[in-house]
């Protein structure tokens, strides 16, 4: 047991520490997690364990606790757990580059390693920026997307959020004012192809890149779309000359079924963000992917460097457990896991088509949603989800899960219980 009793802990809780979208003093009472082990969460309160169906937010894959992992961080931590990266350089980082350019797709050569997602989006928009900038176009400095995307939580990333879920009227005037297509319709629709190529032709004076989620837009509704937006904006992009960001810290590792979302295309972007589960959901890290030709971009300016350097990039230990979190993915056979957990949430979410209040159910790779026809109540919706013993962070219309491979077929069908469970009570 914790040396704080829970009540006290959660009292210090409410009144210091602040969640992610909260207000302070805290309103809702978060659960105490103990300790955590392979898809299971061992609550401080000594009511039990809670499946996991959330990954930590898409991040631990692998389960929690997991031995190799573990034995990863161990290892580097008797070596060194961090030095700085100015100046120095060490094996960790470098393996963990070179798995990178590895395995995503070809064409991305040069990596910069991030402390969060955030940070590397907002690294991808100054690489994209200053690129033009080094070519002689200052004015190529906006950002193109479409609705519905969620691209983090610091400025530049805040500013190519979904305007309508994103707190863009808290902070107009403020923001960058960004050029916002439509949201991508499920499937293929040339119309909407065509409403893609006019925004990017008119605005291309103006336009640095479009940025986008590939296939599945996470936090900003968790809407999927066909792959073949993504060669619509290749091409678009190339006949402009506008660079092309994939935004994959939700979608890559497996998530969607392809190692990358980018994959389903066949498309490589000019400049790729990766995090979330690049370690396994150990520690926060993030990448940053570029191609030779915005290396070059910017290494021929006025200013030749890419001006950017967190205290803590390259983390050692971060990167360790990265390069083991790699390897055990691609050690397996991933696709066929992904695969048996999207078969399990088909079967374990169909119910759920059923109640009332449900507009769409739609499962892709290991992801499973239930959209509502209205704001699902979180309290009562996680309560219900907890009473089945599954955690579950359901938001706006949304109850969804993305548990991680590791999970069992019967764990599985837990979830599936919990989601509707949450959506009965939500
Ligand atoms: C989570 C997320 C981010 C932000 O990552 P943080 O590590 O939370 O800063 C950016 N883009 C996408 C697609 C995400 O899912």
């Amino acid at each position: 047991m914790p040396e704080l009793p829970v009540r006290d802990l959660l009292e210090l809780d409410r009144r210091h520490v602040w969640h992610p979208y909260g207000p302070m003093p805290g309103r809702a009472e978060p659960l105490v997690v103990e300790s955590a082990s392979g898809v299971r969460l061992r609550m401080a309160d000594g009511s039990g364990e809670l499946v996991d169906g959330m990954s930590s937010w898409w991040s631990a894959i692998h389960g929690y606790n997991h031995p190799v992992l573990n034995e990863a961080v161990r290892d580097q931590l008797e070596r060194m757990s961090h030095v700085m990266f100015g100046g120095l350089t060490h094996e960790p980082a470098v393996r963990l580059a070179k798995r990178l350019v590895d395995m995503s797709p070809d064409g991305l050569e040069h990596v910069f390693l991030a402390d969060s997602g955030s940070v590397s989006v907002e690294v991808a928009v100054k690489m994209c920026l200053q690129y033009w900038r080094s070519l002689g176009r200052p004015a190529k400095q906006r950002l193109l997307t479409w609705r519905g995307g969620y691209h983090g939580d610091t400025w530049q990333p805040m500013s190519v959020c979904d305007p309508e879920g994103g707190m863009h009227e808290l902070w107009s005037g403020v923001l960058p004012r960004q050029v916002f297509a439509d949201a991508p319709p499920v499937a293929y629709e040339e119309s909407y192809a065509d409403h893609l190529r006019e925004l990017i032709e008119r605005h291309a004076d103006d336009l640095a890149a479009v940025i986008v989620e590939p296939v599945v837009q996470g936090a900003g509704g968790m809407r999927f779309h066909s792959p073949a937006y993504l060669r619509v904006l290749r091409e678009a992009c190339d006949a402009h000359g506008v660079l092309l960001v994939f935004d994959e810290i939700a979608t890559g590792f497996g998530r969607t079924g392809t190692l990358f979302a980018a994959d389903q295309a066949g498309v490589t972007p000019d400049v790729m963000c990766v995090g979330k589960a690049l370690t396994g959901g150990y520690m926060t890290m993030a990448a940053t992917l570029c191609t030779s030709r915005v290396a070059d971009g910017i290494s021929r300016g006025e200013v030749p460097v890419l001006a950017h350097g967190p205290t803590f990039m390259g983390n050692p230990l971060a990167s360790a457990v990265a390069c083991a979190s790699i390897d055990l993915l691609l050690g397996q056979d991933w696709a066929t896991e992904v695969k048996r957990i999207e078969t399990g949430l088909r079967e374990g979410l169909s119910a759920a088509a059923d109640l009332p209040g449900v507009r769409d159910v739609r499962v892709l790779g290991a992801i499973g949603v239930v959209q509502l026809d209205h704001e699902v109540d979180m309290a009562a919706a996680t309560r219900a989800a907890v009473a089945e013993g599954v955690w579950l962070r359901p938001f706006r219309d949304l109850v969804y899960t993305m548990p991680p491979y590791i999970t069992g077929d019967d764990d599985l069908a837990r979830i599936g219980r919990g989601v509707c469970a949450a959506v009965g009570a939500g």
